[in-house]
């Protein structure tokens, strides 16, 4: 485990299984956990071209800028690099020569079709199937990672791993005794498991749409919570070395045994619309203090509320940039003097925490 582990503890919450609570007193800034993706996989569509104006690296999904700095896959030409590092990384890893002549079977393949029939998100779902069995040939020991992760199985996926399995286990090599039900298994943890890496934050741009999923298999043990006491940061497109891992950073204090959660949303969001999210999504309901108020709220009796404990905490830490609504957080600690400024965990957006007067 990385050198934070010593600042978290998993533990058994009542009523939400396990989750990570704080091993020592934990200061507002202090990133809890940086950890790199089990598995990142393109979250667009294998056949439809992605509505993103932007084109990314097949590897690390940073922003791929225009020729020369383009590196496409020698093998096939749906895949793109942003340097050759990450073509060379790629094909010895996420894009491997099995991986490619997966892809391009399933775009060749006589009932590709049938795949171009079904809803887009099935056809990223046969991108999941066809990383994680590539993890499970390079990486056994992180393959069975992610099998140990939470998730199981209901009918609606159950359809899915049947229909997805009978146009890819044509394609996996003669050793892999990949089942129907490894398929389900894996889609049950991918539902519940994955991180959504978005496009870059655009003050005019279209709404927010998503480039990848990753699973990381620690961060995936935060619970949520609608007023959250840490939040992710990653750095994929700010960062030269388009790094993939991703950052747990603390909102504020949090003392020692207090359990650290993240919001897995924007936080800005309705009491009806978090708990519609969470139920078809995440399979929960939503008992944390902000859920117990609202839910007894009658309509746009928010508006009325200003002055709630839990209503300013969102004015502080919900960015007000157009288009954003990220999470603010503090800036790490410097020499364990806390920042008095809040970087928005989206747009980057640096503002001066005035609320917190002295
Ligand atoms: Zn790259
Ligand atoms: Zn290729
Ligand atoms: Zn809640
Ligand atoms: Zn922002």
């Amino acid at each position: 485990m990385d050198s934070s582990s010593s600042l978290l503890r998993m533990e058994h919450i009542p009523g939400k299984g396990r989750g990570l609570v704080a091993a020592q007193s934990l200061k507002a800034g202090q990133i809890v956990l940086t950890e790199s993706p089990l598995i990142l996989y393109s979250a667009s569509p294998l056949f439809a071209p992605s509505s993103s104006p932007f084109t990314y690296c097949d590897h690390c999904f940073g922003i791929v800028s225009s020729y020369p700095n383009i590196f496409p896959c020698p093998s096939c030409s749906n895949h793109s690099f942003c340097s050759q590092k990450c073509l060379s990384l790629a094909l010895n890893s996420s894009h491997s020569t099995w991986v490619c002549k997966a892809l391009i079977s399933l775009l060749q393949h006589p009932n590709s079709t049938l795949l171009q029939q079904h809803p887009p998100e099935r056809q990223v779902q046969a991108r999941f199937i066809v990383a994680s069995h590539n993890l499970f040939l390079q990486a056994p020991s992180e393959f069975h990672t992610l099998l140990s992760l939470h998730g199981t199985p209901d009918s609606d996926i159950l359809d899915v791993a049947n229909f997805l399995h009978s146009l890819i286990s044509p394609l996996f090599p003669p050793q892999s005794q990949f089942s129907v039900d490894l398929t389900a298994q894996l889609l049950a943890k991918d539902r519940l498991n994955s991180f959504c890496l978005m496009d870059p934050y655009s003050p005019d741009g279209p709404q927010r749409s998503i480039k990848a999923y990753a699973i990381y298999p620690k961060a995936t043990f935060f619970n949520h919570d609608c007023l959250p006491n840490a939040c992710r940061f990653d750095y994929v497109d700010t960062s030269d070395e388009h790094n993939t891992e991703i950052v747990i950073r603390l909102i504020e204090d949090v003392p020692d045994g207090k359990e650290i959660c993240i919001s897995y949303f924007r936080m800005g969001r309705d009491y009806c619309t978090r708990k519609k999210i969470l139920m078809e999504d995440y399979g929960f309901t939503c008992e944390c203090d902000r859920c117990m108020i609202e839910a007894n709220w009658k309509e746009n009796e928010g508006e009325k509320n200003n002055d709630l404990p839990h209503m300013l905490f969102l004015c502080k830490h919900v960015c007000e940039r157009k288009n954003c609504a990220g999470t603010m957080a503090p800036l790490p600690p410097k020499d364990d003097v806390p920042s008095n400024v809040l970087e928005c965990n989206f747009c980057g957006n640096l503002k001066k925490n005035d609320w917190d007067v002295a």
